[in-house]
């Protein structure tokens, strides 16, 4: 019997759509269409391709609310941030359409014995792209717009649950005008990875997901020697230190916390807050949490909808039941919201130690462990105790204390006084369990090319 996958809307635990499974042989023709497009793709000019980013800013912004409301069914994110990421992802249009040709240009080298000697970037093929749902346009933008202006093109891999927004990213590329097969989606399981990664179609694999899902992608593409690129999960420490304005500092710490429901990477998860501080920051924070309004992400007033699906949500409670078993002191929330749909209640702990689950594990969700620090050096040592690096924020009014703070903490990215975020300008991405690589920017469109050297004697 044919797989099928349901979209389940998280808001009221209804089916919004299901999709057949392809066939193992639709997959492979799928594949070959893939790198069949790239033969001539890869041909066009780089002039060509980013011309076409402009056709593809004006498809997505056209889209917009609709497609805004797909995701927000799909996976229950507030609708104004929905349609803020279809936004985000026209601007990285704009960035890459203006900078993407200067980053490919070709480099001359000097300083050998060449006459003349340059690198090239060159495209690698078909890059598979296995992505999550939580920014189900983001994630797989941030990948496919210099993918594609690299001459690569894209296959994806969408997590099961936001196959609609799949379709609809396939849909708005071929409106845009980008020829059929350059960018394919695959409605498949997690599977078809291994024998995907072990095509000869498939050149390199970029993955954005949990640590699991990546050991075994990296796994799969080591053993069949593919280029790799992964965006893992985090536990982002989020660094007060005393002087800050506290109520402010509190609001950027709920905003980091919460946004799209706290499933983001780089939302921030850990909240270290210096001793001097401490007391006041804890007060700030859980009356902030405590007044945030939860309900139906369609409706524009909802600061909070429901996590994205209900396995997600049990695994969240789990570990806040298990943070209060090791003494976590719970001050606001703690438990799934009565009432349909698979919201969770904001969540705040104070007295939490390394020890504790909810410093250990990554909490995909509104729950916030509050840590005391002595001092700014405890506060960096705490921050580094941890298996994830991705992103940090130090929150503080000495910018040159925090400038050296931030060569100490491991970590993908330091933002200092702003809430960590991810801009199409700046490399993204992490250390340690949170992968390896680099999307966005000069960095990011350089992963998945061929740097090759000409030389002439
Ligand atoms: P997963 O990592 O399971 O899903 C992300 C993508 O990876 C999906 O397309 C999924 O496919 C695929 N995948 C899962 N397992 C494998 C595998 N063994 N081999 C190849 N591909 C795989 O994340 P979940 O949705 O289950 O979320 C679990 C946790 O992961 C979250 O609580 C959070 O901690 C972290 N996470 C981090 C994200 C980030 O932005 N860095 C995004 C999402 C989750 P399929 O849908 O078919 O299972």
């Amino acid at each position: 019997k044919q797989e099928l996958f349901s979209s389940i809307n998280p808001t009221t635990e209804t089916i919004l759509a299901e999709y057949p499974a392809l066939s193992e042989e639709e997959l492979r023709s799928k594949v070959k269409g893939a790198a069949a497009a790239f033969q001539d793709w890869s041909q066009t000019s780089i002039t060509h391709r980013a011309d076409l980013l402009k056709s593809l800013k004006t498809e997505l912004l056209s889209q917009r609310d609709d497609f805004a409301k797909l995701m927000t069914l799909e996976m229950g994110k507030p609708i104004l941030q929905a349609r803020a990421e279809i936004e985000k992802c026209a601007g990285l249009c704009d960035y890459y359409r203006t900078h993407g040709p200067q980053f490919l240009a070709p480099e001359t080298v000097t300083g050998n014995t060449a006459r003349k000697s340059y690198v090239r970037f060159d495209p690698l093929g078909p890059v598979l792209a296995v992505m999550p749902w939580n920014f189900p346009c983001w994630q797989v933008l941030r990948f496919a717009i210099p993918g594609l202006l690299a001459g690569n093109v894209c296959v994806l891999k969408h997590a099961t649950n936001v196959l609609g927004s799949a379709a609809r990213i396939e849909e708005i590329f071929l409106k845009a005008g980008y020829p059929a097969g350059v960018f394919c989606s695959l409605n498949t399981g997690r599977q078809s990875i291994l024998p995907l990664i072990s095509s000869n179609e498939i050149k390199a694999v970029t993955l954005t997901g949990s640590e699991l899902a990546g050991r075994a992608v990296a796994e799969a593409a080591g053993r069949h020697l593919k280029k790799c690129v992964l965006e893992l999960g985090g536990s982002d420490p989020f660094i007060v230190l005393p002087g800050v304005d506290i109520e402010t500092t509190a609001q950027k710490a709920v905003e980091a916390r919460t946004m799209n429901n706290g499933q983001s990477c780089i939302a921030a998860k850990r909240f270290i807050v210096h001793d001097e501080c401490y007391d006041e920051f804890v007060d700030a924070m859980t009356a902030q949490m405590k007044s945030l309004t939860v309900g139906d992400p369609l409706d524009e007033s909802s600061a909070i909808g429901p996590l994205a699906r209900k396995d997600l949500r049990d695994t969240l409670h789990q570990q806040v039941r298990s943070t209060v078993k090791e003494g976590g002191k719970l001050l606001t929330g703690g438990k799934p919201v009565d009432r349909k749909g698979w919201f969770y209640e904001p969540t705040v702990f104070s007295d939490v130690s390394p020890q504790m689950t909810a410093f250990r594990e990554e909490l995909f969700g509104p729950v916030a462990p509050i840590i005391k620090a002595a001092d700014a050096d405890e506060a960096v040592a705490l921050a580094n105790q941890s298996s994830f690096g991705l992103g940090s924020s130090i929150w503080t009014k000495d910018i040159e204390q925090a400038e050296k703070l931030a060569a100490r903490i491991e970590s993908g990215c330091v933002f200092i006084n702003q809430v960590t975020m991810s801009d199409a300008s700046v490399p993204f991405g992490g250390i340690k369990n949170s992968g390896y690589g680099r999307e966005l920017g000069e960095a990011g469109i350089r992963e998945f090319v061929n740097m090759k050297t000409v030389w002439i004697g």
